[in-house]
C-alpha cells in the first residue's frame, strides 16, 4: 500500500508535522494528521505495554508496514493494541538485504514505522544506518518519542540528571571493558550503561577498579511486576549482586567523579607511570598527590589499577 504521493522534499524535513498553513499564512503545526509519510522512528514499552503514547498507537495503526526487530515480540505489543499491519522483520542479521528495499518503498511516498523489540529503537538498537540512509536520500524521517531504559534508569537513580552520558553496552570481556571504562573515566558526567544482569557482579568490579569507588545505581526491571532500583556505591553494590544474583533487564547508573578527581584518569596515570618508572609504589603516590592536587586515595586507588590491576579497600595494605 502507498500513499500515493512522493514526499522528496529538500532537506528540510516536513514528515509528520503535518504543516499547515495559519492565518496570517506561516505554517503552523497540526497534531492532528494521523499519517505522516515517509520513516516514522517510533518508541515502544520497555515493560509495560500501557506506556504507549497516543501517537505512537496512530503512527502504528495506520503506517503501511511496520519495520520490527522481532515480528513475535512486536505482534504482541501490537495485538494488545487491537493493530493489524504489515510486519517488516529489520534486525542486524538482515539489514544490509532489507534496507534498499525499504528504502525503495519510502521513495514512492509509503509510511513506514520503525520499531524495535523495546524502547527507543537506534538506542543500543537497530536503525541508525536505516535512517542514516533515508537522511542521505532526502527521505522525510520523523519521531514519535517515548520509553527508553537510559532515561527512566537516570531520573530514578538519585544521581546528578543535569549531564549525563550514554555508554550503552560495554565489552563483554572484563580485559576491553577495562579498557572502556578508562576513557570513560575523565567524563565529568553522569554514566548510564547497559548491562546484562548475569555479568553485573563482574562489570560493577571492573567499574569500581578503574573509575574508583563512585555512588550507583542498579535500575533493574523498570515498570516490570519486579522493578527494583538499588542505590549504593560501586563496591557495596558488586558484592550485593555477587551473593544475590539478579535476573531481568539492568541498567547501571553511575555518579560523576568526586570534585579532585577533575585531572581526568588519562593524565592522572601518565603522571603515575612517569613516577613508578623510578620511585617505589608509596613513592610515586605520594609524589604525583604533591604535584596534582588529587587525594592521596584516589591516587592510590589509580597506582594499584596500573601496576596490579585492582583497588584496595584500605591503604593500610600498602
Ligand atoms: N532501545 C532500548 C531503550 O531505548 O532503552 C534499549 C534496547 S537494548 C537492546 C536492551 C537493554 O536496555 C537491556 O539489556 C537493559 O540494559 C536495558 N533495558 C531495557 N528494558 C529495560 C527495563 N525494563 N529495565 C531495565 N533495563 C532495561
Amino acid at each position: 500500500m502507498s500513499t500515493g504521493k512522493s514526499r522528496r522534499d529538500g532537506s528540510i524535513n516536513k514528515a509528520g508535522t503535518g504543516s499547515e498553513p495559519s492565518d496570517s499564512g506561516a505554517p503552523r503545526q497540526s497534531h492532528r494528521q494521523a499519517k505522516p509519510g515517509g520513516l516514522v522512528i517510533v518508541a515502544t514499552p520497555i515493560g509495560n505495554a500501557g506506556d504507549i503514547g497516543l501517537r505512537a498507537l496512530e503512527v502504528l495503526k495506520t503506517a503501511d508496514a511496520i519495520l520490527c526487530e522481532d515480528t513475535r515480540v512486536s505482534l504482541k505489543l501490537l495485538t494488545r493494541h487491537g493493530i493489524r499491519r504489515p510486519l517488516l522483520a529489520y534486525h542486524e542479521h538482515n539489514a544490509e538485504r532489507m534496507r534498499p528495499k525499504i528504502l525503495e518503498r519510502l521513495r514512492g511516498g509509503e509510511s513506514l514505522a520503525l520499531i524495535s523489540d523495546a524502547g527507543t529503537p537506534l538506542v543500543s538498537d537497530p536503525g541508525y544506518k536505516l535512517v542514516q540512509a533515508a537522511i542521505a536520500e532526502n527521505l522525510p524521517v520523523t519521531a514519535v518519542p517515548g520509553p527508553s531504559a537510559a532515561l527512566a534508569a537516570l531520573v530514578l537513580s538519585g544521581l546528578p540528571p543535569d549531564r549525563f552520558f550514554f555508554a550503552g553496552f560495554l565489552a563483554n570481556r572484563s580485559a576491553q571493558r577495562r579498557e572502556e571504562l578508562k576513557e570513560l573515566a575523565a567524563i565529568p558526567s553522569t554514566l548510564i550503561v547497559y548491562e546484562s544482569a548475569n555479568r553485573l557482579p563482574e562489570a560493577l568490579g571492573d567499574m569500581a577498579a578503574v573509575l574508583g569507588n563512585r555512588p550507583a545505581a542498579i535500575a533493574r526491571e523498570l515498570t516490570k511486576l519486579f522493578e527494583e532500583v538499588r542505590r549504593g556505591d560501586l563496591v557495596a553494590l558488586a558484592a550485593h549482586y555477587e551473593t544475590t544474583p539478579a535476573r531481568g533487564e539492568v541498567v547501571i547508573v553511575i555518579g560523576p567523579p568526586a570534585a579532585g578527581e577533575a585531572l581526568g584518569i588519562p593524565a592522572l596515570d601518565q603522571a603515575l607511570r612517569e613516577a613508578l618508572a623510578s620511585l617505589s609504589l608509596r613513592d610515586a603516590v605520594d609524589r604525583v598527590a604533591a604535584i596534582t592536587g588529587e587525594p592521596r586515595r584516589s591516587v592510590y586507588r589509580r597506582a594499584l589499577v596500573l601496576t596490579e590491576g585492582g583497588p584496595a579497600d584500605n591503604q593500610d595494605d600498602e
